[in-house]
């Protein structure tokens, strides 16, 4: 049985695979708390799911509760940089030059309580699923801009 706390520190760790215009879905995927899958794993469940069913979304479920919904969307948006990989999105096709991508800067969060200093990276900001500090009790994470 998933805490409120756990089930919130799976939806900010898989926020970006969620799409905050999904539409309605009777397609999803029920995810292990215990053993959770790696973003670029639940990212290729997510993938499987839509092209075997046809769906527009695939929902993530949490011992019942949505997590949120991916859709293709997300994932093309995820596509060369969810699976860890350091080679550019195109790099295999020769579609762009090696090196960092200049159209991106990562956004900053730190966490706002005193004398933590933890920091966090995301790729976008979606108020709903800001990230959270990975120490107990400490609150969500701030936007404090981009890098
Ligand atoms: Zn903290």
């Amino acid at each position: 049985m998933a805490s409120p706390q756990g089930i919130e520190r799976l939806r900010v760790k898989y926020g970006e695979l969620f799409d905050p215009d999904a539409p309605a879905t009777d397609h999803w995927i029920e995810i292990d708390p215990a053993k959770p899958p790696s973003i670029p794993s639940l990212a290729a469940k997510i993938a499987a799911e839509l092209d075997g069913s046809g769906a527009a979304a695939v929902e993530v479920r949490v011992a019942g509760t949505a997590l949120g919904a991916g859709t293709r969307a997300t994932l093309d948006a995820l596509d060369g940089t969810a699976a860890g990989e350091s080679t550019p999105v195109g790099s295999g096709d020769r579609a762009s030059l090696a090196g960092e991508s200049t159209q991106f800067r990562a956004l900053r969060y730190v966490c706002r309580t005193p004398g933590c200093g933890g920091e966090a990276f995301r790729s976008f900001h979606d108020p709903r699923f800001v990230p959270a500090c990975g120490q107990t009790g400490h609150q969500a994470m701030e936007l404090r801009g981009w890098i």
